[in-house]
Order: structure tokens, then C-alpha cells, then sequence
């Protein structure tokens, strides 16, 4: 059984006390300052911090990589203090840390400096929204393409169907990962009040329906821009052509050193020129120009953006496609998934997108509860000591269950496996097996502890 269960509630920083209040704001300020320069609000400092300090290749993104990996590193050696005694917490620790600092910050910056796409290999759709986008997939090289599309839409349903979604969220995801080590000192925060239960299958469906939805809409905005590009040496076709040009330029100049900034943005105002567009949308090559001239890379990229949406022909399905791929990565993407998630760790606990926003968690989820993960409960054991719901960073109440004799199959549960490890009669047990008779509906209260 773990230690620190008594303490859990008195140190300030676990209890929601105003010096919890200050480490989200932190938290907040920080993911703000990271995100926002993407979306125009505020200069870039964190970009133009690293490149006067002299790093070409090495961006905010890569620093942030690097940051999140010392965080998990640092944060599973304190939690392994606690729950190391357990072999499935030092396994799960281990392997969650080597998934990061290899999948998610070595080999993605090892690419950059070959000049090769950054693959995020752990990271698939639909938590990566825009990972099977066509114009995504167009970029990468074939094998990357095919792994993407195969492991999100066959393998991994199939591994959540035979060993529970934990595989993925307890063993693999960064998201997760983070939440399993530095995030540790807060699981026990997450409500299990019945409230908190209901606004969750709420919140993490409408989630999942926008993945869908903005998936769906920018295949059907590719398509229609195939039948346009048919129409080379017209009017329609040019713009077309000329509009995915620059924004794959974007993303290159994302990527780019930026002593090659200003050569790339002369090339991409002759592009433009060349193509004889209306006085409109010359004109916007000012702003490009501008963030040039700043030494913006963040922001050139952003005004190169703009400029291929302003040069793209107007066709209802690409204007609806981008509208809500825009609002999905701004609202959803940088604000919910980036700074809510990790800045409500103080106050909410450590799984708050993985509650109430992760598409993937809600697909995985309804596999799970049909496939063969549950958590089983030795009849009549239970003292009712409440640790194990205490310690259940997803919200649910897992005591109830065990009073009641009932075996756990819930879409939520990530199978950190922390309930069966604080439980002080060794009454609950992470398994995998075939259903043995009809499931049956369950009646489960909950309290908010
Ligand atoms: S719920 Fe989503 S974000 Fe959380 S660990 Fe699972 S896949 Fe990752
Ligand atoms: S029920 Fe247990 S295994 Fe599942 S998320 Fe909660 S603590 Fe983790
Ligand atoms: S299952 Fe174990 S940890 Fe949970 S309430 Fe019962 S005795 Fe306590």
C-alpha cells in the first residue's frame, strides 16, 4: 500500500489553498505565453528569447518538449517514492518517461535537424485532431502516413477492446504521463460527485463529435479543391494552386532557421506577384513583410497563413472547414487541452481534459466498455475506508462499487490502477478476461469526497 494517504489533505499545495490558486495561475500564464503568439495575440518571446540566445533548429516547442520531459522525469522519481513498492507503477513510470523523452522530444528534434518532418509518433488521432487531415497526411513521408491511419483506426481500437484503454493513457500517452508523475500530488482533487459525472459524458462527447465534425469537413474541403485544381490555367485553378503553396510555405517557414526568413518571404512575394492576384490580396503581403522585418517567425508564418486562406477561391465547405478546424484548435486545442489541462491541476486534479475533453479517451472509452478490461471486486472485503475513490484521479467512485460487490467496466477509467494499490484489503484487481454472464445494469450513487 502507498504512503502519504494522511498528509494528502494538509499540505497547502494539495488542498486547494491560495498557494494552490498561485501555481495555476503560473501554470495558466505559462501555457498562455506558450500558445497564444500562434494565434496573433502577443509577440512570440519565448521564440525570440531562443533565437537571441543564438538556437536556430531549437524552437519554443522543442524547449516546451524539453521542459515537459524534465517534469515527468522529475515527477515520477516523487511519485515512485511513494507508490514504487508497486511493480505495475514502476513499470507503467518507466515506460511513460522513455514514450516522452524519446517519442515526444528526442526523435521529433532529430528530424528537424536531418530537415525531415517532425514525427510525433505516440500522439495519434483523435487526440491529435488534425493528425488524418489529408493536407497532413500529404506532407509526410508514405510510412509515416500509413502508420498514422492503421494504428489510430485499427490498432489501437483493437488494443483498447482486448486490454482496456489503459495501454494507451496509463502506459503511453504524454498527457497522461504528465498527469501520472508531476500532476501526482493533485489526483486525489477530482470531484466524484454525481454533477461532475453528468457534465463529463456532456462535455467529452460534444468533444468528440467536433473531431468528427472538423475530420469529416476537411476531407470534404480536399476533395473539392482536387476537382478545382483540375482547372489549371484558370482563374479558380491558379488561386487554388497558388494557396497550397503558401501554406506548406507557412509551415516551412515554421520550421525554418530564421537568418533564411527574409530570402523566404521575397520568394513568396514574387510567387504571389507572379500570379497577377486582385489589389486585395497584394496588399496583405504588407503584414507579411512587417513580421519579417521583426524577425517574427511565428508571426510571418501566421501572415503566410492568413494570406493562403485569403487566396484560397471561397467555396462554402472550405469556408465552414477552416472556421471550425480554427475554432478546434484555438478553443479546444490551446486553451482546454493546453492550459486548462495542466492549469487545473491545482484545483481539479490531474485528468481534467482526460475527463471531460479527450476525444480519444472517449473513443477508447466506448471499446472499453464493451471489451474486456474491468476491475474486479472480491466479494464482501470492503471496509469502506473510501482510499481507493480518494485516490481515483478520473473521478469515480470506486468504493461504491466495492460495497456493492460490482465489478468496475467504466468508459472513464484509465487503469492507472492507483485504487487497487491504496486499497488496504486488496480488494479490487485490474483484469483482463471475457464477460462471464450477462452484464446487467448496475445503480451506482456517488459523493463528492
Ligand atoms: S484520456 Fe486522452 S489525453 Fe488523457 S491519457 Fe488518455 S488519450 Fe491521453
Ligand atoms: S478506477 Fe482505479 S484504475 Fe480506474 S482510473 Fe480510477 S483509480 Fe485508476
Ligand atoms: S475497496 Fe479497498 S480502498 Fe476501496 S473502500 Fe473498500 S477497502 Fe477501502
Amino acid at each position: 500500500m502507498q504512503s502519504g494517504l494522511l498528509s494528502t489533505y494538509h499540505s497547502p499545495k494539495k488542498n486547494r489553498s491560495g498557494f494552490a490558486w498561485a501555481v495555476s495561475l503560473v501554470l495558466f500564464a505559462f501555457y498562455f505565453l506558450l500558445y497564444l503568439p500562434d494565434y496573433g495575440y502577443f509577440p512570440d518571446y519565448l521564440n525570440l528569447l531562443l533565437r537571441r540566445a543564438g538556437f536556430v533548429k531549437f524552437d519554443k516547442w522543442n524547449a516546451y518538449g524539453l521542459l515537459y520531459s524534465v517534469a515527468m522525469i522529475v515527477g515520477g522519481w516523487f511519485m515512485l517514492q511513494k507508490h514504487g513498492n508497486s511493480r505495475y507503477h514502476r513499470l507503467r513510470t518507466y515506460c511513460l518517461v522513455a514514450v516522452q523523452v524519446v517519442f515526444a522530444f528526442s526523435l521529433p528534434l532529430v528530424l528537424k535537424v536531418l530537415d525531415q518532418p517532425e514525427l510525433y509518433l505516440s500522439y495519434l488521432w483523435p487526440l491529435s485532431y488534425d493528425k488524418l487531415f489529408p493536407d497532413t497526411l500529404a506532407k509526410l513521408p508514405i510510412y509515416a502516413a500509413v502508420y498514422f491511419v492503421v494504428t489510430s483506426l485499427v490498432v489501437f481500437p483493437l488494443l483498447a477492446f482486448y486490454k482496456g484503454k489503459r495501454f494507451y493513457c496509463s502506459w503511453i500517452c504524454g498527457c497522461g504521463g504528465l498527469a501520472e508523475t508531476f500532476g501526482d500530488p493533485w489526483r486525489h482533487l477530482s470531484s466524484k460527485s454525481d454533477k461532475a459525472w453528468r457534465i463529463e459524458q456532456v462535455t467529452i462527447y460534444s468533444v468528440l463529435a467536433l473531431v468528427l465534425l472538423t475530420t469529416g469537413l476537411m476531407i470534404a474541403d480536399a476533395s473539392s479543391k482536387a476537382a478545382l485544381l483540375g482547372n489549371a490555367g484558370t482563374e479558380v485553378g491558379d488561386r487554388v494552386a497558388l494557396s497550397l503553396s503558401l501554406a506548406n510555405q507557412a509551415e516551412a517557414i515554421r520550421a525554418a532557421p530564421a537568418d533564411t526568413l527574409s530570402a523566404s518571404v521575397g520568394a513568396i512575394e514574387a510567387e504571389v506577384l507572379a500570379a497577377k492576384p486582385p489589389e486585395w490580396l497584394a496588399e496583405k503581403l504588407v503584414g507579411v513583410r512587417a513580421k519579417a522585418t521583426e524577425g517574427d517567425v511565428a508571426g510571418t508564418a501566421a501572415e503566410v497563413k492568413n494570406l493562403a486562406y485569403a487566396a484560397m477561391p471561397v467555396t462554402p465547405i472550405s469556408g465552414i472547414a477552416h472556421s471550425v478546424k480554427g475554432f478546434y484548435a484555438f478553443f479546444i486545442g490551446a486553451l482546454f487541452s493546453g492550459a486548462a489541462g495542466v492549469g487545473l491541476y491545482p484545483l481539479m486534479g490531474t485528468r481534467v481534459w482526460c475527463r471531460f475533453g479527450c476525444p480519444m479517451a472517449a473513443v477508447l472509452g466506448l471499446i472499453q466498455r464493451f471489451g474486456r478490461f474491468r476491475i474486479t471486486v472480491k466479494k464482501d472485503m470492503c471496509i469502506s475506508c473510501g482510499n481507493c475513490s480518494t485516490y481515483c484521479e478520473m473521478g469515480i467512485d470506486v468504493r461504491q462499487y466495492a460495497m456493492g460487490n460490482l465489478d468496475i467496466k467504466r468508459a472513464s477509467c484509465v487503469g492507472c490502477g492507483m485504487c487497487a494499490h491504496v486499497c488496504p484489503r486488496g480488494v479490487l484487481k485490474l483484469e483482463t478476461r471475457k464477460d462471464s454472464g450477462p452484464a446487467g445494469n448496475v445503480q451506482v450513487w456517488t459523493l463528492d469526497l
